[in-house]
């Protein structure tokens, strides 16, 4: 075997790795990422490198090849920690070196070290109350949040300000030109000891026995990894803090994955309470600078947990212990942007290479992750029951609309379900109503079946394209439109777009009276959109809140009593292997909603496809049922855990060059691997085919291993080099 290392990246030359021998001796002790010794230059001086890849054969000259002398173990530091990461990341989801580098180790600029500082209230004329009063009238809420909180505290730490309370540097700025507040320097080091009483709280919760166990079991278990399978509110969250507390103890430190910072701003706010000023928050719309400000502080120790999305992962800690991902099921997790990272399948391998302890939380866990908990790779850890006595999971009834239909009920909202709203109208309850839009578009589908046209080679829809096509996104399959069901005849066949907002156009209609409040992309575009809609439902504002996926996620709403879901299916034909996963997730989520508290709650899900397993195992609020069924599924279409996939994705100025370099590649990748290991499919169109002026062609590698489709993805790197010649086209992965 011979491995790829890079040798040093302080070197500008950092994607060129040199080839070296693995001896005999450090079989199965070298693996991707792995920090390893190596006899380098003239000299032989051995110098620290970084597997990025393991071959079978060598392109040298046998004796021209050296040995890797040893494999580094411990006392790695964070920065030899996170490159080792980088190289994982870079064989794994591909990508230059360079790229994963600066997802992982994204600022190089030097912080100057500050010194604390902090905030105070100026105007001697005006009064605080007038100004909190003025700030709150003109909407400035971060302003309004900095001066409330100078009427506890004369002196506010400016790291206080920014994370606590989310007011802007620029907020800041502009309120010192203004001269309402003024920033002071403190002599001395550290902020530790000034920061005021009010900002760490005490927890005063005492854990049930499941909990416990789940505490006892991740610390002392000997699994790196466990995975905390547990229904909608059975205390996971509990169980993090008390991990971060014993964790805090040892003199080590915490991240926590979330899957958005706007949308669980309710957590967020649990673990300030409690630990107070060791918290940080880190997202993507900090600048470059203060985001660069918090990880520092972090490796120098001052802030001991972060929280945040993805990017919290690469927090520079030097003594990580344990790294939890929230609701790890939760698609955010997996970036969009190259290189396309699995921050899940990131978050163990940093643990791994920290000796971090690693939770992975969820109540509906993706498929991957279970199969390896089932199997005793990974420790499993169940939770059963809500964690505050009285409240029980929901009543699902499942409503078939082809029978509403031939009911004569055009309507978007079922009989059951309009009976059920007119009762909660009546006892003024609050209702949740869930269309998860954006699965819908271009899909073709009946309304009197409820099936949806789709590929006679891939269990995906087609789409509709404006030329008058339906075309396969995945295998390039296309046909005219369709004028009658290919299933049934009817002609009630097309693209049938219903929003939320079309929907709460017709509550306001269909029921006079009823008081809406819609939460989607396009109401939610302000900086505190989410929130300030969340606020106002909660404060009872509005008798209904209509929105997409955003309303499911984890939000306590003690009124709610009733969740309707309008269309359990549309996100059950997109064209990716884990829809029907997505959508048992998205009902299971919309369902919890209902019933927070000691009133029962109470869900409609509506569907045309009553009897797809997914569905039924959402009405049942049964994983376990879901995750038979679905394997059952991957296991046919060598989909993940089952078997591995990648998409090679080539992209380009030009129509035809773009689309023939994706031909030859996929040629030339298939004639260098031996034949049975993996299927070709495509290439054809991605599915959106134009994004920002460049074109783009796919095509899929499957195959049982892993490690074949790896070799594909290698291989495909090299000949695409040759391939591409001086064309402007480039080449990107995804699985
Ligand atoms: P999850 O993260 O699993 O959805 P949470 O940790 O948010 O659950 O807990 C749900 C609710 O139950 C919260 O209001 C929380 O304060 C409460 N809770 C959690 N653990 C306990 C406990 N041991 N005793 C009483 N209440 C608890
Ligand atoms: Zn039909
Ligand atoms: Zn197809």
């Amino acid at each position: 075997m011979f491995a790829e290392v890079i040798i040093d990246i302080v070197n500008q030359d950092v994607d060129r790795p040199f080839s070296y021998r693995i001896p005999d001796a450090l079989t199965g002790a070298v693996s991707i990422g792995s920090p390893v010794l190596v006899p380098f230059g003239k000299g032989n001086a051995l110098r620290k490198g970084y597997v990025v890849s393991l071959k079978e054969e060598s392109d040298l000259a046998p004796e021209k090849v050296k040995e890797i002398d040893s494999v580094v173990e411990k006392g790695l530091s964070v920065e030899e920690q996170l490159l080792s990461l980088a190289s994982y990341m870079r064989h794994r989801y591909g990508g230059t070196l360079y790229q994963c580098l600066s997802v992982v180790m994204p600022s190089k600029s030097e912080m100057r070290s500050k010194k604390p500082r902090f905030l105070v209230f100026l105007p001697e004329k005006a009064t605080l109350p007038d100004e909190i009063a003025l700030a709150l009238k003109k909407k400035h809420y971060a302003k309004a949040r900095l001066l409330e909180a100078f009427t506890d505290h004369e002196r506010i730490p400016t790291s206080i300000a920014s994370d606590r309370l989310s007011v802007s540097s620029a907020t800041i700025r502009s309120m010192e030109k203004a001269g309402l507040i003024g920033i002071v320097e403190e002599k001395g080091s550290g902020i530790r000891g000034e920061v005021p009483e009010a900002f760490s709280g005490g927890s005063g919760i005492t854990l049930n026995g499941e909990q416990e166990e789940a505490v006892k079991t991740v610390l002392s278990g000997e699994k790196t990894t466990s995975l905390i399978f547990g229904v909608t509110g059975s205390g996971k969250t509990e169980i993090y803090i008390r991990l971060i507390e014993e964790v805090l103890k040892e003199g080590r430190e915490a991240i926590v994955l979330i899957p958005e910072i706007a949308l669980t701003y309710q957590t967020v706010m649990r673990f300030y309470d409690r630990f107070g000023e060791l918290v940080s928050v880190v997202h993507s719309r900090l600048s470059q600078g203060e985001k660069a400000e918090r990880f520092m502080k972090a490796k120098a120790g001052e802030i001991r947990v972060m929280i945040g999305p993805r990017s919290a992962l690469f927090t520079p800690f030097r003594n990580l212990g344990l790294i939890v991902v929230d609701e790890f099921h939760e698609s955010s997790y997996r970036s969009d942007q190259v290189p396309k990272y699995d921050a899940v399948d990131l978050a163990v391998k940093r643990g791994e290479i920290a000796g971090a302890k690693v939770v992975l939380g969820s109540a509906s866990p993706l498929v991957e992750q279970y199969k390896k908990a089932l199997s005793g790779e990974i420790e499993l850890i169940r939770l059963t029951k809500r964690a505050v006595s009285g409240s029980s999971l929901p009543l699902v009834t499942l409503v078939d609309m082809r029978e509403e239909l031939k009911n004569r009920n055009r309507s978007v909202f079922s009989r059951a379900l309009r009976e059920k709203i007119l009762d909660r109208q009546q006892k003024g309850e609050q209702i949740m109503l869930f269309l998860n839009r954006r699965g819908y578009s271009g899909a073709v589908s009946c309304r009197s079946c409820g099936e949806a046209v789709g590929c006679p080679h891939c269990s995906v829809s087609l789409n509709y394209h404006r030329n008058g096509i339906l075309k396969c996104h995945i295998c390039g399959y296309e046909r005219p439109m369709v004028t009658e069901c290919p299933k049934c005849g009817s002609k009630l066949v097309g693209t049938f777009g219903l929003g939320t907002e079309k929907v709460e156009e017709l509550i306001l209609r269909e029921f006079p009276g009823l008081r809406v409040l819609r939460m989607d992309a396009d109401t939610t575009s302000g900086k505190n959109g989410h929130q300030e809609i969340l606020e106002k439902f909660l404060r009872e504002e509005a008798d209904v809140l209509v929105g997409t996926q955003m309303i499911v996620k984890g939000h306590d709403f003690p009124k709610v009593t009733l969740v309707g879901i309008l269309a359990a299916d549309l996100s059950l034909f997109i064209p990716d292997f884990r829809s029907a996963e997505r959508t048992f997730e998205l009902l299971l989520q919309a369902e919890g909603r209902a019933g927070r508290r000691d009133t029962p709650g109470e869900c409609v899900v509506q569907t045309y496809n009553p009897e797809h397993y997914a569905v039924i195992a959402a009405k049942n609020q049964d994983y376990e049922a879901f995750y038979r069924e679905e394997i059952k599924y991957r296991k046919m279409l060598l989909y993940p855990p089952e078997g591995a996939f990648l998409c090679a994705r080539v992209s380009g100025k030009y129509d035809d060059s773009t689309a023939l370099a994706a031909e030859r590649l996929k040629k030339a990748v298939e004639s260098r691997l031996s034949p049975g290991l993996v299927r070709f499919l495509g290439p054809a169109e991605d599915t959106l085919k134009k994004v920002k002026d460049s074109y783009r062609y796919c095509f899929y590698v499957k195959g049982k291993e892993l490690s074949d489709i790896l070799r594909a993805k290698q291989i495909a790197e090299e000949e695409f080099e040759r391939i591409r010649g001086s064309e402007k086209v480039y080449l990107t992965f995804e699985s």
